[in-house]
């Protein structure tokens, strides 16, 4: 059998491709990528000339099955997304969980991620986090997950469109409210890289107070909310209330 390798590719500076990444591109038989085209210049900047086949959110599960057929004859095959690391909201869920059920050996490559990348700089708590990926676009379905949210003691991880990006916060404000501390990460590893920190109101604000702020890529993160007495389960309430009445 051949191995399927998992390989993070830059997420906006080039210089941020592995010595290891490279080889196994150069090594490998095959590379499927999201977008070939795309693709195509990251291999050329590098001199690889490893042949690309395509592997995208609508053609996946057909050719996850003529990649494990041509593994399971030997052949090595790199997975990449456009950045980053591929199966981070990205393809390649379907690929990964049909050669483990195939026995076909999976190696994934650390690498560039644009959530672990803005995490690690933007001063919220790093213990615990949950990554959410995109939030759905309908306004609905998007307030039913920040409602999810409202009591989440760890760091909440998005991903985030320029588009999108203004509304989001718009929405967070209205559910969470506009005290809780936003990060919003933009622009990771190219040359107008910026962290904005903030309550969810001054964010918004930001965002509006200048149009090339909500240009670019963002890593949106909300704090963790903070236990407070009001957080104390009813039950637990009233026993505390029931054994305050019967202390001396
Ligand atoms: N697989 C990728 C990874 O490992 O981060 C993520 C792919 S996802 C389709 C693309 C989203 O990742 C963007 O919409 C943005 O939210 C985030 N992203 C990617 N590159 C970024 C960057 N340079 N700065 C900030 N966010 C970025």
């Amino acid at each position: 059998f051949g191995s399927l390798f998992i390989v993070p590719t830059p997420i906006g500076n080039l210089e941020d491709i592995t010595l290891r990444a490279i080889r196994t591109l150069k090594e490998v038989d095959l590379i499927a990528a999201e977008d070939t085209r795309h693709s195509q210049k990251l291999l050329q900047h590098f001199a690889i000339s490893t042949r690309l086949i395509s592997l995208h959110d609508h053609n996946e599960s057909q050719r996850a099955t003529q990649l494990i057929e041509k593994l399971q004859q030997g052949t090595n095959i790199a997975l990449i997304s456009d950045a980053g690391t591929p199966l981070i909201s990205d393809p390649g869920y379907g690929l990964v969980n049909q050669c483990r059920a195939n026995n076909v050996e999976v190696i994934p490559l650390p690498g560039p991620c644009a959530a672990i990348t803005a995490l690690s700089g933007a001063g919220l708590a790093t213990d615990r986090f949950r990554f959410e990926g995109f939030l759905p676009a309908k306004q609905q379905a998007k307030a039913q997950v920040l409602e999810s949210i409202e009591r989440e003691t760890a760091t909440s991880v998005f991903y985030e469109s320029p588009r999108r990006v203004a509304d989001t916060l718009q929405a967070i404000v209205d559910v969470l409210g506009c005290e809780r501390r936003v990060v919003l990460a933009k622009e990771l590893s190219k040359a107008f890289e910026t962290f904005y920190s903030g309550s969810a109101g001054e964010a918004l604000q930001w965002l509006h107070a200048d149009s090339n702020h909500q240009r670019g890529e963002f890593v949106l993160m909300v704090a963790g909310h903070k236990m407070d007495v009001n957080d104390i389960p009813e039950e637990a309430l009233k026993l505390l209330k029931l054994l305050m009445a019967e202390l001396p």
